[in-house]
């Protein structure tokens, strides 16, 4: 008879160690950690051991600042000390842009209960007394921030875990993996002494720079490569020597690199230009606990620079220079969460910041295991949120941007061209000519804007209303409102949902309404805690027969949402269509002037009335045409076959023309959705929050008779709700719309979070979309919005804040 266990873990470095004690803790002890060397022996071993808690990511802000609270409790533990110096940290501006995404990051710390501050050059000399200050605006301190020795962590994460009960087996290589019939696993294990299966429930991978291996081995592709990644250390330092307290981390972002105090020297870790991809060929089956020979030319630049900003460290020599494997994703953002369509399979690797998100981490996968969910939305860090078109020569392309701008500022619009397109639309050649600038969504190259008379002369990226495409975004926008705007919008994710049982299926999975035969509703499957899980419009083509629309960015997510609910009778079928056919929006007053011109199929609106869909017929064959649209103005969405498109495009342009039809991008979109207060999904929308919450009431049909977290939101509905979602318009303009995890106050009271905002051109106002408490959400109530550290008085506005009685939709 085989080995037996729950649970069993890919790699013993942090992230499997943390994954083993977190599993422990939350009662499941059957979980065996297998790890092909010693523990440690990937990448953790040589990290520096650098803890921040600074993300400009709200869910990465909240992965790490768990990590750094676990190890100062590990650390408490006096019979096993770990060295963690909590000493703070200070990250340089150089720049008013990164002094704002410094006071935004300082907000986002405080409502998750972090003291950050922002200090003046004079505040930081206090703070770090050998600094040169001359060209610096000030700096962020991060009392939380530190170090830690990375292998002693991980030894107590795994020592913890194996007083729990857990189990941990060293030199034991994993080599071989079978999926049973019953959606287990037996997992092959190989030692000095021979091969092993062990029979679990569960795998879940930690390999870390080897999780592609991992993946290798049931024949499935991970978008993940190895970087060189290097830091030295400075001999020691007389003034260093000299000082009675450790100095605080130092980080200059504008230069790229870090600065710690180790020991009486320094360690100096920069992020170079010169990124160095590895291992293209394949991972050397005997590298471990190793490391590859310096290469300290490729850091010239922010050595230099370094010795300038803290002069005793020019004159310091260099002891070691450690350069060692580090695992990247195209974002560099680690995996977590299921893999797609594979039962019972996890990932927890690919970590570019192990040290600092490995505890963190840990804990998620260990909830997403056991509970079904982390405990907040972990989309930016989702397995699933790349798809097959990141091959390996994308990841490594993307990869060496990333690196590269691994300190860069965030800015919004920015949309960094390596590894592009990926998927295109058939029409996407044309309209480059036709003067569209592309940002990819999900793999997908969209137009952002058109620019047909190159009057967009500055591209500079800022956090300020100052983006040089504004006055052309704004003409698209009075297009979409005033006239006819044509948009290509590819990737939409789309599903067809076929069968006998469909219907069943689908109004059990849904908390909505299913429409009615030629009907379109806008429905929400749920978690079974009642919190938003997917967003999709349902077309009901048939009595049984549906056609299911998400975001481009979902379709892996989605596609499990619904395969893992199917019922097993054969009764549904689901295809996956999303490739198979684009889409040409076609919005605004004129649209069905245009429109008539194109099919002889009535438009009118009590054969084609708003919220229903109709085949009709084109030239070119007919077209799937859906009357909704993301803007808010009468429109079509026209799913088109691929052959279709450019034939079709150009026919509703030449009708188009007399009524002045415009191209528009996505960045008008986003205005126009806001005035509608249209939702995004997971930028609106996400497992922290309930239709509720969410203000989608009307979405939510309790009276059915059962659905996916239904206990849950009568539950929700008897107790009354935590928050709502209202839009809210800034009382003065300002010069910068409130950035995404923004602070609602009431006086000193923060009451909300806002998770959209942007300009309206149609409205001329800022407005930003939030989720208040409750006794807030009246309009009219005056709040505040910290946007870059200020508060801005703001204005609570009744949903939608154009058009409130959509007659425009319907008209
Ligand atoms: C120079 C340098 C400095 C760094 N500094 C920092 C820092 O200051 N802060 C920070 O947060 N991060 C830092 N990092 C990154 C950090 O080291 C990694 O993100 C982290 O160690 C990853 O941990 P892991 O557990 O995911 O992977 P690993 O530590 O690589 O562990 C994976 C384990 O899986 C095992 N394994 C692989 N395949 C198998 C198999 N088939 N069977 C069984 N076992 C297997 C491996 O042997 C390995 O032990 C640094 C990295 C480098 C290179």
């Amino acid at each position: 008879m085989g080995e037996k266990a729950k649970i069993v873990i890919i790699g013993g470095g942090i992230a499997g160690c943390s994954t083993l004690y977190h599993l422990a803790k939350m009662g499941c002890t059957d979980a065996l950690l297998l790890e092909r060397d010693e523990l440690t022996s990937g990448s953790t071993w040589h990290a520096a051991g650098n803890v921040p808690t600074y993300s400009t990511s709200w869910s990465i802000m909240q992965v790490q600042k768990y990590s750094a609270a676990l190890y100062r409790e590990l650390a408490k533990d006096k019979d096993f000390p770990i060295n963690y110096h909590v000493t703070g940290s200070v990250r340089l501006a150089h720049s008013e842009e990164r002094m704002a995404e410094f006071r935004h990051v300082k907000s986002m710390a405080r409502a998750n209960n972090m003291e950050y501050d922002m200090l003046t050059p004079a505040q930081l000399v206090d703070k770090y007394p050998l600094i040169k200050t001359h060209d610096l605006l000030g700096a962020l301190w991060d009392p939380l921030d530190g170090d830690i020795d990375p292998s002693q962590v991980t030894q107590a994460l795994a020592r913890a875990a194996r007083a729990l009960g857990a189990r941990v087996r060293r030199n034991e290589r994993v080599v071989g993996l079978r999926q049973n019939k019953n959606f287990g696993w037996t997992v092959t294990s190989k030692t000095a002494e021979g091969e092993t299966e062990i029979d679990c429930q569960i795998v879940i991978n930690a390999a870390g720079y080897r999780a592609g291996e991992v993946m290798a081995l049931i024949g499935r592709h991970l978008p993940i490569m190895t970087m060189a990644h290097q830091y030295l250390i400075t001999e020691e330092i007389d003034e260093l020597a000299a000082r009675t307290e450790p100095l605080p981390l130092l980080r200059d972002p504008d230069t790229s690199y870090y600065l710690r105090q180790e020991r009486n020297g320094y360690i100096l870790g920069p992020y170079e230009w010169q990124a160095t991809p590895m291992w293209l060929d394949g991972i050397p089956d005997q590298f471990a606990n190793m490391l590859w020979p310096e290469e300290l030319e490729r850091l010239e630049k922010q050595i230099l620079d370094a010795g300038e900003r803290v002069p005793v460290l020019g004159d310091a020599g260099i002891a070691k220079v450690v350069n060692g494997p580090i695992p990247y994703a195209p974002d560099g953002n680690p995996y977590l969460g299921p893999e797609r369509s594979l039962r019972n399979f996890f990932h927890c690797n690919t970590f570019s910041f192990g040290i600092a998100q490995g505890g963190g981490a840990g804990k998620a996968i260990a909830e997403w295991v056991l509970n079904g969910r982390p405990e907040f939305d972990l989309w930016s860090i989702d397995r699933r949120r790349y798809k097959s078109y990141a091959t390996t020569q994308y990841t490594v392309d993307k990869a060496v941007e990333v690196y590269q701008n691994e300190y860069a500022m965030g800015f919004p619009f920015e949309e960094r061209p390596a590894g592009r397109p990926a998927y295109v639309s058939p029409l996407y050649e044309k309209l480059k000519k036709k003067g569209a600038s592309y940002g990819a969504r999900g793999g997908w190259e969209r137009p952002t804007y058109f620019d047909p008379n190159n009057e967009v002369t500055d591209h500079s990226l800022s956090f300020f209303r100052r983006n040089g495409w504004r006055k052309v975004v704004a003409k698209e926008v009075h297009a979409a409102r005033n006239g006819v705007a044509i948009l290509d919008l590819p990737g939409f994710t789309k599903i067809e949902v076929k069968g006998a049982g469909a219907f069943a299926f689908l109004d059990k999975l849904l908390c909505t309404k299913i429409p009615k035969v030629g009907r379109i509703s806008l429905v929400y499957a749920l978690l079974p805690d009642g919190k938003v899980l997917s967003e999709f419009t349902v077309v009901r083509v048939a009595q049984d027969e549906f056609y299911l629309v998400g975001a481009a960015s979902s379709e892996w997510h989605d596609l499990d949402v619904l395969e893992v609910a199917l019922p097993n009778d054969g009764s549904v079928t689901l295809k996956n269509v999303t490739a198979d056919y684009g889409s040409l929006i076609v919005v605004g007053p004129r649209s069905r002037d245009v429109l008539a011109q194109v099919t002889t199929s009535a438009l009118d609106n009590e054969s084609f009335p708003w919220l229903s869909m109709r085949m009709i017929d084109t030239k070119f064959g007919p077209v799937r045409a859906l009357r909704v649209n993301y803007v808010g103005e009468l429109g079509w969405e026209l799913h088109a076959s691929n052959e279709q498109m450019v034939a079709l495009y150009d026919a509703i342009w030449k009708a188009g023309e007399k009524h002045a039809i415009a191209d528009m991008g996505i960045y008008a979109v986003d205005s126009l959705r806001l005035d509608k207060c249209y939702r995004g999904w997971k930028g609106d929308l996400e497992i922290g929050f309930s239709p509720f919450d969410a203000s989608l009431d009307r979405f939510v049909d309790l009276t059915k008779a059962s659905f996916v977290g239904k206990d849950a939101l009568v539950a929700e509905k008897a107790a009354g709700p935590r928050y709502r979602f209202v839009p809210m318009i800034l009382d003065q303009d300002g010069d910068a719309d409130a950035p995404f995890c923004s602070s609602v106050f009431s006086g000193d009271k923060r009451v909300g979070i806002v998770t959209s905002g942007g300009w309206s051109f149609t409205l001329d106002k800022s407005i930003a979309l939030a989720y208040v408490r409750p006794e807030f959400e009246a309009s009219g109530t005056k709040l505040e919005i910290e946007i870059f550290g200020e508060r801005k008085p703001a204005t609570v506005g009744q949903e939608p804040l154009f058009d409130p009685r959509n007659e425009r939709l319907r008209a």
